[in-house]
């Protein structure tokens, strides 16, 4: 494999800058023009060292590198794919469930996803959460004695800086009522020089337990950087979990979601959600069926460690919120006072005595 060096130490943010990268042949550059125009586009340093761009099929440049299929939107596809807009009481929240929130702190990423669920919503523009917009959003937090959870999402959080982070968390932690608080990011994946050691402190939540949700998809992304990264994460002190998109073209076989899965328990990530890809627009080429899906998370399920087994998850569309998608091992248990049969690893089933 050919490594490459993108020049500079800035993420690649235009389909030219992609092209004179190497990264994009110069005869797509109009048709990703018009990509581009239509969704936020960023590749950092990292992850463009990670892309062999002889290789069409790279599933790190199919995460991050544009392409003309987001121009098609099919009509089950929307804009909020998970109904976001519905629950937000308040600028910056989105409280859907009684006992936990979002508190959306930023609008940008140090990456564009091209299969991100908020793809309409995330980008460069559109300013972070502060002023009086923050106070606006802890006081609604505050309010509600039922949150028992708050979740920093975005757009990725961590491209804050330390000293925002750091005011954020101590602002939480005066809210008696708030337990736990989870910080959802991809950054120690696409950018880990980011975490130092001081960030990972400045990310704790005095008096209260701080998780970290950490996005990767693919095993490459593993680099040595990023697992330093999550390393200064685990030292200081959070507990890791891990969020994964199930991407055809990127992760949808066994052997590449089991060493992915893997990865994160190595580095002391718990394998938490295998999400099932949102019907955010233009994102039709990277999704799977559901049975598909199963029938993938069924096989890690019969040759990996408890530790790596993540949940399969679904958003409903709409707003409904999230499910567990299977797949099941047991049937028969519907019927009233009837045997049920268990299948195990190998496909065999087993009777289990009604109770
Ligand atoms: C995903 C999500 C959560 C977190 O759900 P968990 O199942 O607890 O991880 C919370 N609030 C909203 C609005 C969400 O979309
Ligand atoms: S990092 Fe998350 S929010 Fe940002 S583009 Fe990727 S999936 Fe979307």
């Amino acid at each position: 494999m050919t490594v490459h060096q993108p020049p500079g130490g800035q993420p690649l943010r235009s389909i030219d800058a992609l092209v004179e990268a190497g990264l994009v042949a110069s005869e797509r550059r109009e048709e990703l023009q018009a990509v581009s125009e239509r969704y936020a586009v960023s590749v950092t340093p990292a992850m463009a060292a990670l892309i062999d761009p002889a290789d069409a099929a790279d599933p790190i440049a199919r995460q991050f590198v544009p392409d003309a299929a987001e121009l098609v939107t099919l009509p089950q596809e929307l804009a909020d794919p998970i109904g976001d807009d519905a629950h937000s009481p308040v600028e910056g929240v989105v409280h859907r469930y009684p006992d936990r929130a979002l508190l959306k702190l930023v609008h940008a990423c140090p990456v564009y996803c091209r299969f991100c669920f908020r793809r309409e919503m995330v980008g460069p523009g559109g300013d972070a959460l502060t002023g009086a917009k923050l106070d606006a959003a802890l006081a609604y937090l505050a309010s509600r004695p039922d949150i028992w959870e708050v979740i920093m999402t975005g757009g990725d959080p961590f491209i804050l800086s330390a000293r925002r982070v750091r005011g954020v968390a101590r602002r939480l932690a005066a809210i008696s009522h708030i337990k736990v608080a989870r910080w959802h990011t991809r950054v120690p994946m696409v950018d880990p020089a980011r975490i130092t050691p001081d960030y990972a402190k400045a990310l704790r939540i005095p008096g209260k337990a701080s998780y970290i949700a950490i996005h990767a998809n693919h095993p490459r992304e593993f680099t040595d950087d990023a697992r330093e990264a999550i390393a200064r994460l685990a030292d200081a002190g959070h507990v890791l979990l891990s969020q994964s998109v199930l991407l055809k073209g990127i992760n949808a076989d066994v052997e590449t979601l089991s060493g992915l899965m893997r990865a994160f328990v190595e580095n002391r990530v718990k394998p938490y959600y295998l999400h099932h890809p949102d019907l955010a627009p233009g994102t039709s080429h990277f999704r799977l069926s559901l049975e598909e899906g199963q029938a993938l998370v069924k096989r890690l399920r019969g040759h990996l460690s408890g530790l790596c087994q993540p949940t399969y998850i679904l958003d409903i569309p709409g707003g409904a919120g999230k499910i567990p998608v299977g797949p099941a091992f047991l049937s028969g248990c519907e019927t009233p006072g009837a045997e049920a049969f268990a299948e195990d690893r190998h496909g065999e089933r087993h009777l289990y005595p009604p109770a």
